[in-house]
């Protein structure tokens, strides 16, 4: 066997085993369950929120977010372009029109545009942001913390309040990133804006095999997501909905393994954190690619680690540089496709893509799963710039 470092995998090491038996041995492995309670109100602790539902996704966490204000069809939703798509199908799920505003160098919402958009593109009348040219009201904007790096809430919530809009912290990749200063200090991702979604999907910081989490500032919005995710079922004896439900709840097996997950999850996010700063020292100085920084003011997660290729000398495809990598034994991946440029999505209004783009060829992901060791760190960066070099003189 040669050498494989993987680009991120689950770490078990606390006790997973021990908890998932229990809920087997105990026979609460569906949507019912002590983990599933145990593992909201650990959530609720650590972010400090006051109520967290737990459900089956990232995915169904962001839906409910939508559903819960209220997105119908006609209504208009910002998203971002370069994410997971998972961050803006929703919208269509919800057969609302998306928009999709630019990123800054965060590769977060770009504050600036999103301001400037509703400035000039939008009316702002009775409460409502109407967008000008198609005289639809806007309802909300998703906002994603990308690879655990913040956005600018505290320009993005200064916006969201002055035009109407409501908030959805796509918080899927940022568990744990909070402020550390100005005035959202100790604020963390998923519990600033209106609504907040977190994901445990198998690459996720803390797994639950597929799962996730939403909350939001009013408790009693979060008791009606987790009513809608059984169901929407109104009486506890007789079958009886008097709203359309969802079956989005987690189920206890899952939650399980999320209770041992958040006992771990502080550790694992020192070792992120750790292993960053080991990467930044050993790409310092080279000129064929730059590691990008976490936002200033802010203790993040740390969860996905970027490299950003320099495209004046290195030319070749992301795909050449993943495929070489690989078969020397280092797993890496490349940012997103734009999403508007995807199938489902091509002719969606945009507005002034420019940074999306740019950092849509450019940006390579790396090795950062917790269990990674120094040797492979160091094997990692030597590998990655001996073939950048390599690169840079073929041309
Ligand atoms: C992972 C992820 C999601 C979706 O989460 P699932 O649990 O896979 O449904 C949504 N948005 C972003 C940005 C993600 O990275």
């Amino acid at each position: 066997m040669g050498k494989f470092i993987p680009l991120s995998i689950p770490n078990f090491e606390g006790n997973e085993r021990k908890y998932v038996d229990d809920a087997i041995d105990q026979g609460w492995v569906s949507t019912g369950g002590a983990y599933i309670t145990k593992l909201e109100e650990e959530l609720a602790r650590f972010l400090h929120t006051k109520n967290v539902a737990a459900c089956q996704s990232g995915t169904s966490a962001l839906h409910l977010s939508l559903v819960e204000i209220g997105v119908k069809p006609g209504d208009m939703v910002i998203v971002p372009p370069l994410t997971f798509i998972a961050a803006v199908n929703p919208v269509k799920y919800q057969f609302a029109q998306p928009i999709f505003i630019d990123c800054d160098d965060s590769f977060c919402l770009d504050p600036v545009k999103l301001r400037e958009f509703c400035e000039s593109e939008c009316d702002y009348i009775d409460g409502k942001l109407i967008f000008k040219t198609n005289g639809k009201q806007i309802k909300a904007v998703v906002v994603v913390h990308v690879f655990g790096n913040m956005a600018d809430m505290v320009s993005i919530m200064e916006t969201a309040h002055k035009y109407g809009l409501k908030v959805v912290e796509d918080a899927t990749e940022a568990l744990g990133s909070k402020y550390t200063e100005g005035e959202l200090a100790g604020k963390y991702a998923g519990t600033i804006g209106n609504f907040g979604a977190f994901s445990f999907n198998g690459n996720k910081i803390i797994t639950t095999g597929g799962g996730g989490a939403v909350t939001a500032n009013d408790p009693a919005v979060v008791d009606h997501i987790r009513f809608l995710s059984t169901q929407a079922k109104t009486d506890p004896h007789y079958y009886i909905h008097d709203e359309i439900g969802y079956n989005y709840r987690m189920t206890n097996l899952q939650a399980a393994l999320g209770v041992a997950q958040m006992e771990e999850l502080p550790e694992f996010i020192k070792r992120k954190q750790a292993n960053y700063d080991k990467y930044a020292k050993l790409f310092e100085g080279f000129d064929l690619c730059k590691l990008i920084p976490f936002r200033e003011g802010t203790s993040s997660n740390k969860w996905f680690y970027s490299l950003e290729i320099r495209r004046d000398c290195i030319t070749a495809p992301m795909r050449e540089i993943i495929t070489r990598l690989q078969d020397k034994g280092v797993q890496t991946r490349a940012i997103w496709g734009l999403i508007n440029e995807q199938k489902p999505y091509l002719g969606e209004l945009t507005y002034k893509l420019e940074k999306a783009p740019y950092y849509a060829t450019r940006i390579l992901n790396i090795p950062s799963s917790t269990q990674i060791t120094d040797e492979e760190i160091d094997y990692t960066a030597v590998t990655i710039k001996q073939l950048l070099k390599e690169l840079c003189d073929e041309r």
